[in-house]
């Protein structure tokens, strides 16, 4: 796999100990720095998800959102289905929290942009 932490992007093997099942070993790493990270996302795959939001009130009938942290995998396609189903009216300011510690993860779903209410003039 290919490590995501910085821009340089090393080509990464991870190879699992047989006689440890839980000790992996790390290769083509340039660095530690991406260790931890990489080791956990070949584990337990997990995303910064963004979406979007109905949006009432607004110009624009969708807003873009994105979560605060990373979330597992398994858990994205009932993410996303919560955001589909979930509508805000503007204003909206960016960052605003539109849903608070989604699916009790620890982390939120906020505004990844700003809108205007047409209803302001
Ligand atoms: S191993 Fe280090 S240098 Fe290589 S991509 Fe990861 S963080 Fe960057």
């Amino acid at each position: 796999m290919k490590c995501k932490v910085c821009p340089i992007g090393c080509e990464l093997v991870i190879s699992k100990n047989h006689s440890s099942p839980h000790v992996y070993t790390l290769e083509g790493n340039s660095c530690n720095r991406g260790f931890e990270f990489d080791i956990k996302e070949m584990i337990e795959p997990s995303r910064i998800l963004t979406g979007r939001v109905m949006l009432k009130n607004g110009n624009m009938k969708r807003l873009p959102v994105k979560t605060t942290g990373v979330v597992p995998k398994d858990k994205v396609d009932e993410i996303m289905f919560i955001l589909n189903n979930t509508e805000v009216s503007a204003p909206i300011k960016r960052g605003d929290v539109i849903i608070k510690n989604i699916l009790g993860l620890g982390v939120d779903v906020i505004a990844a942009r700003k809108v205007k209410s047409n209803s302001l003039t």
